[in-house]
């Protein structure tokens, strides 16, 4: 006797139950990528009132399309050492969704990159990159690769044998990487090299380029300036103003240096900032001429950050210590936190530390930099919480705006590209602001983020026909 089976007539065996259901297929096929779970239990949580308002995007099964990528390329990559010894390592590029424009999204060189974490990344840019306002789909990518401690003929090295094989999949209406961690202005030189060395063209196929051959001035910027412009939007609502605000950041990398920056030229006082062996606490603040030292000792040195209290006195420095169940820079006191290093850097225990010392703001300069139950401990006790996919997508508005200097063959000035990144920020706030309120759950930026991010790539892909 054949099995019963009841099929409404698009399919969804249980309509009530359809997130769930979603979610369970998305652990059950992608076993052991915890952060991809996490990634879109988030969103798929955030979009219940979305689906009971429009029944149409269940009909045509838009949530089982999203959570799949549209295309995975894992690819090898050998390379040989200063030693002559032969290196092999392993490439990732997610394509995610190209409903409302080219992909794009950065490429990530760190020890701990596997597919999972990509695929969270990418999952997170469909959705930021829709709230951007530009024309841009979500892609991720990267390698397990560790730029640390290499010579700067091995990085090279490396980069053109990755993008030896990554520049048949890529293009500039096609997909269009830009950096992340571990991929700065040098490691693009080099990737873009190689590109224009294979395909014989010069296009913008990478964003973050260099300022002489493409690039777009405050693209170094964008992401730290657009998550401080992010956290002003937030304050405006309470009528507040960073003015004078202790704040605390994390990481030291490109979005930590121009959080800090930003956070400066407007009155804060930044007292942290950190890397993988440990924070410093500076109560006297990171002023500018501390800052400049950073940059230097980061960007040029590639030190760490515990010579800070060599050279600055009023400093502490706290080494990681991975048998905490908590991470000290998160304990110190501070009106705003600025997550600013990578992935489920603020715990439960994180967050009511923030809580506990005061905290009001926590605008997130990282991707997913809060655990899902941070992330509801800070909702739950009303805080200012920008969520990553809003609060640090002035990076790659930025990139768009590269992308778009480039397809006119033209260079914006500064005060150009700044204005229009400061514009977005604002609207991107009003947009989650709004969207929350229209949804029922006014002031909740993580569900407005969610439904304004959703909303356009799956109108979009309604329009496109079952592709
Ligand atoms: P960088 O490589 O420039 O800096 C990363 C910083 O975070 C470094 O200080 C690094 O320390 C620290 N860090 C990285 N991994 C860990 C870890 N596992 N534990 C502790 N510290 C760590 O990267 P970015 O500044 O570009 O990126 C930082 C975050 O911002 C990432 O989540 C990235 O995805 C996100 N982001 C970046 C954008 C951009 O435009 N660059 C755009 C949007 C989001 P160490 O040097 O010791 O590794």
């Amino acid at each position: 006797m054949p099995t019963e089976v009841n099929l409404t007539s698009t399919g969804v065996k249980n309509p009530a139950g359809y997130i769930e259901e979603v979610l369970a297929q998305v652990k059950a096929k992608n076993p052991a990528e915890p952060e991809f779970h996490q990634a879109v239990q988030e969103v798929l949580e955030s979009l219940r009132p979305v689906l009971d308002k429009h029944p149409e995007y269940r009909s045509a099964r838009i949530l089982e399309r999203m959570v799949e990528p549209e295309r995975v390329i894992m690819f090898r990559v050998p390379w040989f050492d200063d030693h002559g010894n032969m290196q092999i390592n392993r490439g990732f590029r997610i394509q995610m969704n190209n409903a409302i424009g080219p992909y794009k999204g950065g490429l990530r060189f760190h020890p701990s990159v596997n597919l999972g974490i990509l695929k969270f990344l990418a999952f997170e840019q469909v959705f930021k990159n829709s709230l951007t306002t530009l024309p841009m789909g979500g892609g991720k990518g990267g390698s397990d690769f560790d730029p640390k401690g290499k010579s700067d003929n091995e990085v090279m090295r490396f980069c053109q044998s990755f993008m030896t094989e990554l520049q048949r999949h890529i293009g500039a209406d096609t997909d269009v990487p830009a950096g992340d961690i571990g991929v700065g202005g040098r490691e693009i030189g080099f990737l873009f090299g190689q590109y224009k060395r294979l395909r014989n063209e010069f296009v913008g196929v990478l964003t973050g380029k260099g300022l002489n051959w493409g690039g777009s001035l405050i693209r170094p910027e964008a992401t730290g300036y657009g998550c401080v412009y992010y956290a002003q939007e937030m304050l405006k609502t309470r009528k507040d103003s960073l003015e004078g605000k202790v704040c605390l950041v994390s990481g030291s990398g490109n979005v930590a240096q121009y959080t800090v920056e930003k956070l400066l030229d407007l009155g804060a006082k930044p007292v942290t900032m950190s890397d993988s062996n440990g924070v410093i606490y500076d109560p006297d603040g990171i002023d500018r001429e501390k800052l400049a030292w950073v940059m230097e000792l980061k960007n040029v040195y590639r030190g760490r950050m515990s010579d800070y209290v060599r050279q600055f006195k009023s400093a502490i420095f706290v080494p990681t210590d991975m048998q905490m169940d908590h991470n000290p820079l998160w304990a110190m006191k501070g009106d705003c936190a600025f997550p600013s290093a990578t992935q489920n850097e603020i715990n439960l225990k994180d967050a009511e530390n923030l809580i506990k010392n005061g905290c009001k703001v926590v605008s997130e300069g990282a991707n997913m930099p809060s655990t899902l139950p941070a992330t509801r401990l800070f909702l739950e006790h009303g805080l200012l919480y920008g969520p990553a996919k809003a609060a640090n997508c002035g990076g790659v508005a930025t990139s768009g705006l590269e992308m778009a200097q480039n397809s006119q063959r033209m260079a914006w000035t500064r005060e150009e590209v700044d204005k229009k990144l400061h514009s977005i920020m604002v609207e991107v706030h009003r947009n989650c602001f709004e969207t929350a309120a229209n949804y029922g759950n006014p002031g909740n930026l993580v569900s407005g983020a969610n439904i304004a991010g959703f909303l356009k790539v799956a109108n979009a892909m309604m329009d496109q026909g079952l592709v």
